[in-house]
């Protein structure tokens, strides 16, 4: 397959375009952001390490029935994945609670929740993403009902998956962030990436982040986050 022309350029992943309409390639940065583009940076290898960890984590998915995007990893960075149509709606999965959760709902970060928690935020800078419920969702068109339901199913299958697969690298996943699309035939897929940037992950025993908060927060150390992660699930 050939690259073309770039599509689109996001905070962390470009998009081009390839000489079949059914596929495009995603390519890696390494830059970072935090609060909506406000603090901005560079995390040396992030691009690398996100590509390599959220096609593993995809096929895993795959292999327990959890239609993705994900067709072919073509190098370091880059990666060729279905076209899709995406739904603009971040879909956030909890077990732990930590970040916004914590402050919105005044319950201190590292609260084990009684069961896992599922929010959607409407996917738009410019508003700043805020949250959204199912009945905006359908009011405004967003997506149907059916389409809400297999998103939630998936979204919560994926949780028991990858929560049970990190355990056993020592890694607690606190949340993450998915992102769905649609494909030509209108299936809903998972796309967008698992990685890092999009997910907390606790070292079990010390509860050490290895994840973007060390960059949101200042804490230092993110370059040696990513690659902890990507040694663990990984091995190299
Ligand atoms: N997240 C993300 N992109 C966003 C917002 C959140 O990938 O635009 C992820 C984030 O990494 C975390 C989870 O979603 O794993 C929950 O984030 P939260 O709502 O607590 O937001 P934050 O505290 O990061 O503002």
């Amino acid at each position: 397959m050939e690259k073309l022309n770039q599509l689109y350029e996001g905070k962390a992943k470009k998009v081009y375009s390839t000489n079949d309409d059914n596929y495009v390639i995603v390519s890696y940065k390494d830059d970072a952001t935090a609060f909506n583009g406000e603090k901005k940076g560079t995390i040396l290898g992030k691009g690398v390490i996100n590509n390599r960890l959220t096609n593993h984590f995809m096929k895993m998915l795959e292999e327990n029935n959890i239609p993705t995007h994900f067709v072919k990893e073509i190098s370091d960075r880059e990666t060729i994945v279905k076209k899709v149509e995406i739904i603009p709606l971040e879909v956030i999965v909890r077990n732990t609670a930590a970040g916004s959760f914590s402050k919105r709902y005044g319950v201190e970060e590292g609260t084990i929740l009684n069961q896992p928690s599922l929010e959607f935020s409407l996917k738009n800078d410019d508003l700043g993403d805020p949250l959204i419920n199912t009945y905006h969702v359908l009011s405004i068109g967003i997506a149907t009902q059916k389409e809400i339901d297999t998103i939630e199913e998936y979204a919560l299958k994926i949780n028991s998956l990858l929560k049970e697969y990190l355990l056993k690298f020592n890694v607690e996943l606190i949340d993450f962030k998915l992102e769905f699309g649609k494909t030509s035939d209108n299936t809903i897929v998972l796309a967008d990436e698992i990685s890092p940037d999009t997910c907390r992950f606790w070292d079990v025993d010390t509860h050490e982040k290895l994840d973007k908060d060390r960059f949101r927060r200042n804490l230092g150390n993110e370059e040696h986050a990513y690659q902890e992660m990507l040694k663990r699930i990984i091995g190299e």
